[in-house]
């Protein structure tokens, strides 16, 4: 790791967020010039900023990670936005790459990106099996764009990039904000304020069968930098995660055991359940990253994110 990395020059679009902050921290541990662009700098979702972006801060590889996200919320609230930002950002920086000649660029994708009817372990050869699910389309399909650019830009111009697909993350620093919050963030939010708050129930949404896959944010963190150094193949997307499943009611019941919380629950059937199984098969990703799989285990990622929320609420409250 440290040979690889040792002053090269990266550029983390995206790198003081959730994710991406994590990805920064590792690179620079590991020697790695690291260059964090910001919106007021640069407006990525115009192609001249993007281009200067590059062209002023030159860069070996370029890791993606800025998106416009969130969860099934948001995927109501605001398709629009979802669609528009994230189809615009990563296509103008991967034609700023080319233009800038950046040897490598790993683009950071999403589950949400695979046909939405699959059930079984998602396996990156169905990726455009069919249509994704109606509840995350937005989002996923213009993430698999990019996918798509990095194939057509490898053919054309000879671009080296990756398309990295992401699970479900969580871990401390996401955004706990109710209308753009995922699942694991939601419900610590809930139980920690109906602690405080001594509420006799708290509301959950959906019928609780749905199954996801959770990945903590700093394993996901160390994937992406091994990828970024292993995994070379343009035509061939590489999941990351856990390719384990929990279903909705499971995860609610840990939250529940880990809080201690002793009042009732409800299920708010009337919110969406979104796609019924969410889970990656993970052997591609073992085999390219030499066996690694994530250390964090879901119970120790939750009891390490409700002990970072309890203690951070406020800023983490009031951020997005
Ligand atoms: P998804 O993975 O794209 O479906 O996004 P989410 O993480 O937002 O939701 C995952 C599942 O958790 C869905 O079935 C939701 O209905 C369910 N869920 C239960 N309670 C909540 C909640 O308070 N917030 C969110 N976002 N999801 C919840």
């Amino acid at each position: 790791m440290q040979g690889f990395w040792s002053g090269k020059r990266v550029t983390v679009t995206g790198g003081a967020g959730f994710l991406g902050q994590h990805v920064v921290r590792r690179l620079r541990s590991y020697g790695a010039e690291v260059y964090v662009p910001r919106k007021r700098d640069y407006d990525l979702t115009t192609l001249d900023a993007a281009l200067r972006c590059l062209l002023e801060h030159p860069c070996d590889m370029l890791i993606h990670a800025a998106a416009y996200y969130g969860g099934i919320g948001i995927n109501v609230h605001e398709p629009g936005r979802l669609y528009y930002q994230n189809l615009v950002m990563g296509a103008n920086l991967m034609e700023a790459a080319r233009l800038a000649k950046v040897a490598k660029v790993v683009n950071i994708g999403t589950a949400c990106s695979y046909p939405g009817y699959l059930e079984g372990h998602l396996r990156e050869e169905d990726l455009w099996a069919g249509p994704c699910h109606a509840s995350v389309v937005n989002y996923g399909l213009t993430k698999k764009m990019l996918a798509v650019q990095g194939l057509a830009y490898k053919k054309q111009y000879g671009l080296d990039s990756i398309h990295l697909i992401l699970t479900n993350l969580y871990g401390p620093g996401d955004s706990y904000n109710p209308e753009r919050s995922h699942v694991v963030a939601a419900l610590i939010r809930k139980w920690v304020e109906a602690e405080l708050a001594r509420a006799p129930s708290i509301e959950v949404w959906g019928t609780g069968k749905p199954i996801r896959e959770f990945l903590y944010v700093e394993d996901c963190a160390d994937a992406i930098v091994l990828a970024a150094e292993r995994y070379q193949d343009t035509a061939m997307p590489l999941n990351i995660g856990t390719g384990k499943g929990t279903s909705i009611r499971e995860l609610v019941e840990t939250i529940n055991d880990l809080t201690g919380y002793a009042g009732t629950i409800t299920w708010n059937t009337d919110k969406p359940d979104g796609a019924a199984m969410k889970v990656l098969d993970v052997s591609r990703m073992k085999a390219a990253l030499d066996g690694w799989t994530p250390p964090t285990d879901l119970r120790q990622g939750l009891a390490k994110t409700i002990a970072w929320y309890r203690a951070h609420k406020a800023e983490a409250d009031a951020k997005w």
